[in-house]
């Protein structure tokens, strides 16, 4: 078994990255290259701005190279709470966001030529307790009335057909939701910001990050650069020098097993609908068909702050075992993969996107953010180019979450209520 990101391990890695020390001017320096970062300065170096992203690691290294791969439609608290949360107006343009997220991803993959597999499966969110399906039935019926008709409810014997599962008691079917390979996808979208003119530095944690009389100077172990304007894309990876995000966003550990590639056979016996999946358990497991048939299969599973060797090999173990609760027949199937990530959670798991601090940012997408950190990459870049009026989540006022000091000792405490939760019937 392998512990390292499947999409990382079957994509092609970046190869465009300068080899410089970090030095120069720039109009706009983008820091983190997930799909929030890359999205900015593709956008930015194909408008004709002089733009450095620079990421700590490689290109996909966090959430954005090692998450499930789903480009789901929607937020997933209900549409009743968005519009409380938000008003009816913009809960509206920020659930239809996601739509936009997706149809955007679906673009710029036609427009870059980029080579990774998108396909609109659908999604289906299952019922894991027959308890929890009237409460699925209302939130279909609302999100068919409210904002999106195309949704529809599966009955137990629909479900059935769907996958080679007796675990699940009905769902919630949302047509336009997408799939793809994650690594492919940034690997090639860095490509397509360093061939629209962006320079891009890995390798090069960004260690401080100064205002100066003329903007920012950026630092980091090889050398610093100048910019007018900073862009932070660092979501749940963001580090101590920029503490007033860190204290405004948990890291929590997402993990993910893949198993090796599975037969026609053993395909057509458990997933013959290939679409994404999520269960409505609170400490919810979601899985999938990769590009050559291989099961992945992801969750919270040890409700961990930290995503380690350590915590990747117990969470695998266990989401082995929540795998077989499902698909008992794959008991013989090689696990080949298993690694994890960190989700950057705020405190009511609405994201952020704005300018705070003097910093223009991007994160806190809570684990929902393959499909919206490419959309938000967009706005971030128009903000650069002092357009705000793109921006869906603008104007939302962002508290430092309670006695949260970057690092969130009270995840246990937390992780222990919700699978008590998940006990009752
Ligand atoms: C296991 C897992 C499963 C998930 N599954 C899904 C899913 O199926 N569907 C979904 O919608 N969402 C999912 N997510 C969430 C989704 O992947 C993220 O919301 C999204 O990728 C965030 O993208 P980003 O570009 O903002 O951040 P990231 O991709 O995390 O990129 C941030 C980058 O910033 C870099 N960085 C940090 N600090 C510095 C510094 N000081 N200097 C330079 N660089 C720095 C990091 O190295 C990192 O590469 C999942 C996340 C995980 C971890």
């Amino acid at each position: 078994m392998k512990f390292i990101s499947y999409w990382h391990d079957t994509s092609k890695a970046f190869a465009g990255a300068t080899r410089e020390p970090l030095s120069d001017d720039f109009e706009v320096a983008v820091i983190g290259a997930g799909f929030t970062g890359l999205n900015a300065a593709r956008k930015l170096a194909k408008s004709g701005v002089k733009v450095a992203l620079i990421e700590a690691e490689h290109v996909g290294y966090g959430a954005s190279g090692r998450n499930g791969g789903h480009l789901n439609s929607g937020h997933f608290a209900s549409f009743g709470a968005a519009k409380a949360h938000f008003g009816e107006a913009k809960a509206r343009r920020f659930w239809r966001s996601y739509d936009d997220s997706i149809d955007m991803i679906e673009a710029i993959i036609a427009e870059e030529g980029i080579d990774c597999s998108f396909r609109r499966g659908g999604k289906l969110k299952l019922a894991s307790k027959p308890s929890h399906v009237k409460g699925l039935q209302a939130m279909c019926e609302e999100l068919r009335r409210e904002v999106d008709p195309s949704v529809e409810w599966l009955s137990r014997g629909d479900v059935r057909k769907e996958l080679g599962s007796e675990a699940f008691h009905g769902a919630v079917l949302s047509p336009k939701s997408a799939m793809m390979h994650m690594g492919q996808y940034a690997n090639g979208m860095a490509d397509a910001a360093a061939r629209h003119g962006a320079t891009i530095w890995e390798h090069n944690p960004v260690q401080s990050c100064i205002r100066v009389s003329d903007g920012w100077r950026i630092t980091s172990p090889t050398g610093s650069l100048a910019a007018r304007r900073v862009i932070l894309a660092t979501d749940a990876y963001t580090t101590e020098n920029f503490d007033y995000y860190r204290r405004r966003m948990m890291p929590i550990a997402s993990f993910i097993v893949v198993t090796r590639p599975l037969t026609p056979e053993e395909v057509a016996a458990t997933l013959p609908g290939n679409r994404n999946y999520t269960n409505s358990l609170n400490i919810a497991n979601y899985f999938r068909l990769t590009p050559d048939n291989r099961l992945l299969f992801g969750g919270r599973a040890k409700f961990s702050a930290a995503s380690n060797q350590k915590t990747d090999v117990r969470s695998g173990e266990l989401l082995r075992k929540q795998m077989l609760d499902v698909f008992p027949q794959l008991a013989d199937v090689e696990i080949d993969y298993c690694w994890g990530g960190l989700v950057g959670c705020t405190q009511d798991r609405y994201p952020r996107a704005g300018a705070a601090d003097g910093l223009i940012y991007g994160m806190g997408y809570s684990g929902h953010g393959a499909q919206l950190s490419t959309l938000i990459g967009s706005v971030l870049a128009d903000i650069a180019m002092g357009r705000t009026d793109t921006n869906p989540i603008g104007g939302m006022d962002w508290n430092a979450v309670p006695l949260h000091t970057g690092k969130p000792w009270f995840l246990p405490m937390v992780g222990t209520y919700y699978r008590l939760k998940d006990m009752l019937p």
